[in-house]
This record gives structure tokens, C-alpha cells and sequence, in this order.
């Protein structure tokens, strides 16, 4: 299988070593681009346009001119890596030593690559869900992994949820299945996995003896009493599973890049030898100011998601004002619409080139999600983002009123 971008055919380089062959350029840089080029109000790449809580931003302003410049420790700073053993005590209920269990990384990218290269051997195959975050396909590839994707389907109507049929679950597990990379809640669909999906994952991961690597970057963005669960947490997974996070979405500073794993000593050794040669260390004064945020009362997290769920209404609203049929999301930045009422040849990928001169506005194919193979099941998806102040997306549900 090769990767999700948006201009994945024309990699013309000859320079680009095989095993890149076919990633271009993410699409989250092509939109963002195209964004500025014509003006128009960015749904696109998932960032934050409002800012992060002043205890965790003033940390850093006051870290910048002192030792905090310097090279901070290979694992992350004590005091870092302590917040996010205590983070994961209070909202997970595992405990974590922060000594040998917790690395600080270059967001929670590099964590899932340095987990790839890492934890595989050329060859080995990683099952997981499809539509797929795209730095997923790129990291296994150039660990020389194989990636084996599970379809999400979207809800028959809407009020459902994405889910996946179990059967398929279990035909992709085979003996050479080394991993399984679960994201929830999941980008791009936004759904979350219910305690019988965590625990056929489980049942899975126990009966073939595989580790598993769980992205939960938006752990914290959950909405109508919809709860996050890690599958770390599910009798005997703890020891086969590197938990992922990120400061990005739960302090809404996205370009800080500063991520963590969570795991089994042995686990985080492993992964800590990749990463001491990809970045060795990052961030140094936004570390302590992560560890400040890491520890903020629980009404600051639950006032960030109950914030968000007041955003994500507002879209989805207008998303269905503007004609376009949309599974409201359970949790991230995201929601994803069907696009056939409002664009006759189903094309999401000619929807989105055409959205700025339509509406002003920018979003993403949600095609480049998807494996070439599978392509036509995201073939007429879109999806928006709705981590944008109130001004922006008020002016942006306008716009896309022009699309009805
Ligand atoms: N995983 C998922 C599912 C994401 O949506 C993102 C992007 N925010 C990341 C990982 C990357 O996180 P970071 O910016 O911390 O590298
Ligand atoms: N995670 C963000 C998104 O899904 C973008 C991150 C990136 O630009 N790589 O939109």
C-alpha cells in the first residue's frame, strides 16, 4: 500500500528513495497554502486559530533567556515527565515511572515514528483503521513496514457513528501482523471506540501476541458525555502498548511540538534509541510549560472540550444549512460531509480545489485518507475543521450558505 496525499503522482524526483515513492506533499501544507493564496477561511489543516491558556503560555515566555535554551535531557526534563506520569495517573488511572516509562518527543509524530522504526522489522505488518491520519502510512513505510487497513464505515444515517465490521478486524490480523496503530478518537471521522471495540482490540492483541501503539491526541476532545478510554487500560494491554499524546490540541499550541509516550520500560527503550537519532531533544523552553498545563485543574480539560462541543455545533449546523449531510462527531477538530448533493460528479478532491472560488472557504478531501486501493470509499468525503474562533466560523458558515 502506498500513502495518502494530495498530489501523491507527481513525485518527479529521482533523487526520492523507493520506499517514498508516491508521497508528495502532505495535504495539510497544499490547503493551508491554498488557503492564503485565495484569501479564504482555512478548515482545513486542524489548528487552532485563538490561544493557549495564559499558565501555560506564560511558562514559556519566562523559560526563553534562561538554561531552558539549551539542550534539555535526551528523555525530556524531569519535571515534564513527571506532569505526564501524573497526567496519565489522574485521567487513565496508570501509573507510569517517569524515569524508565515516559519520553518526551517532537510532538506525537515523531513518537509514532520513532515506534515504527523502532518496533519493526522490514516486512512486518501493521493493521489499522481506514481513512488513516497520513503521517501513519509515510512512518511505516519508511520503517519497511506493511500497512494492512480495516475499513471505518460512516453511519447508514445520520445520528450514527463510524465503525467497523469485526469480521474485517480479524481477517487482517495474520501471522505477520507485528502491530496494531489504533487512533481514538479517531482523525479524520471523529469517532470514538466503544468498550466492545476496545475489547475485541484487546482480545486480538492478546491471542496473537502483537504491541500496540495508540494515538490519543484527542483524549481531552470528547464530546456529549462521550468518554475516551485508553485500550492501555484494558486488562493486559499495559505491557504491550507505547501510549502517544501531544501538548498540540489539549493547550491549543499545535506548533509547539512537544508529544510523549507512555509504555513498559523495555517498550520505551526501544523507542527512545530511534528518537535520540532523529531530533535527540526539542522544545526546550516549552517544556515546562507543557508540564504547567499538564497539571491545570480537571475543569480546565473539561471546560476545553465543553468549548469545543459549543464549535463543532455551530458547523455542523451550518454544514447542514449549506446542504451538506454531516455525521456530527463524537470528539477531535473534525467533521466529515457527503458532498454529492453539492458537487453533481461526487468528486471531494474537485470540491475542495473548487471550494475557495465557490465559498470562500478551504477544506480537505477526505480521499487522501485512504489507501489508493480504497480511494472510492472517501471518494466523496470532505472534511472541515471547527477549532476556529467564533468571528471566523460564523463567517465561514455564512459563505458556505452560498453552496445551498
Ligand atoms: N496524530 C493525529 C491523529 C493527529 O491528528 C495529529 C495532528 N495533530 C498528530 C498525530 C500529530 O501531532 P503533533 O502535532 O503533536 O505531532
Ligand atoms: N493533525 C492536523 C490535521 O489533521 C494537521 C497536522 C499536519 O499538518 N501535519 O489537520
Amino acid at each position: 500500500m502506498r500513502r495518502a496525499t494530495w498530489n501523491a503522482d507527481d513525485v518527479t524526483t529521482p533523487y526520492l528513495a523507493s520506499r517514498l515513492h508516491g508521497f508528495g506533499t502532505t495535504v495539510f501544507a497544499e490547503m493551508s497554502a491554498l488557503a492564503v493564496a485565495t484569501g479564504s477561511i482555512n478548515l482545513g489543516q486542524g489548528f487552532p486559530d485563538y490561544p493557549g491558556p495564559p499558565e501555560v503560555l506564560d511558562v514559556a515566555r519566562a523559560a526563553i533567556g534562561t538554561g531552558a535554551d539549551q539542550y534539555p535531557p535526551g528523555p525530556g526534563i524531569p519535571e515534564l515527565r513527571a506532569a505526564v506520569a501524573a497526567h496519565q495517573r489522574r485521567f487513565s488511572g496508570l501509573s507510569y515511572d517517569p524515569d524508565t516509562e515516559v519520553l518526551v518527543t517532537a510532538g506525537a509524530t515523531e513518537a509514532l515514528a520513532a515506534a515504527m522504526l523502532s518496533l519493526l522489522e522490514p516486512g512486518d505488518e501493521v493493521v489499522l483503521f481506514e481513512p488513516i491520519y497520513d503521517s501513519y502510512s509515510a512512518s511505516i513505510a519508511m520503517a519497511g513496514g506493511v500497512a494492512r487497513p480495516v475499513p471505518l464505515h460512516p453511519p447508514a444515517a445520520e445520528g450514527g457513528r463510524w465503525t467497523f465490521d469485526p469480521a474485517d478486524l480479524r481477517a487482517a490480523v495474520t501471522p505477520r501482523t507485528r502491530l496494531l496503530l489504533v487512533n481514538s478518537p479517531h482523525n479524520p471521522t471523529g469517532t470514538v471506540l466503544s468498550a466492545e471495540e476496545l475489547d475485541l482490540l484487546a482480545e486480538l492483541a492478546g491471542a496473537h501476541d502483537l504491541l500496540v501503539l495508540t494515538d490519543e491526541v484527542y483524549e481531552h476532545l470528547v464530546f456529549d458525555g462521550a468518554r475516551h478510554v485508553s485500550l492501555a487500560t484494558l486488562p493486559g494491554m499495559r505491557e504491550r502498548t507505547v501510549v502517544v499524546s501531544s501538548a498540540g490540541k489539549t493547550f491549543n499550541v499545535t506548533g509547539w511540538k512537544v508529544g510523549w509516550i507512555c509504555g513498559p520500560a523495555p517498550l520505551v527503550a526501544a523507542v527512545r534509541t530511534a528518537k535520540q537519532f532523529l531530533t535527540y531533544v526539542n522544545a526546550g523552553p516549552f517544556q515546562p510549560a507543557v508540564a504547567a498545563g499538564l497539571r491545570l485543574p480537571d475543569e480546565y480539560f473539561a471546560g476545553l472540550a465543553r468549548d469545543l462541543q459549543y464549535r463543532r455545533d455551530v458547523l455542523v449546523r451550518g454544514l447542514r444549512d449549506a446542504g451538506l449531510p454531516v455525521v456530527s462527531p463524537e470528539a477531535t477538530y473534525f467533521a466529515t460531509v457527503d458532498v454529492r448533493g453539492v458537487q453533481p460528479d461526487g468528486d471531494g478532491l474537485a470540491f475542495c480545489r473548487a471550494l475557495p472560488g465557490r465559498a470562500g472557504v478551504v477544506a480537505v478531501p477526505s480521499g487522501v485518507f485512504y489507501a489508493p486501493e480504497h480511494a472510492h470509499l472517501g471518494r466523496h468525503l470532505v472534511r472541515f475543521a471547527f477549532c476556529k474562533s467564533d468571528d471566523v466560523l460564523g463567517e465561514a458558515v455564512e459563505r458556505l450558505r452560498r453552496l445551498a
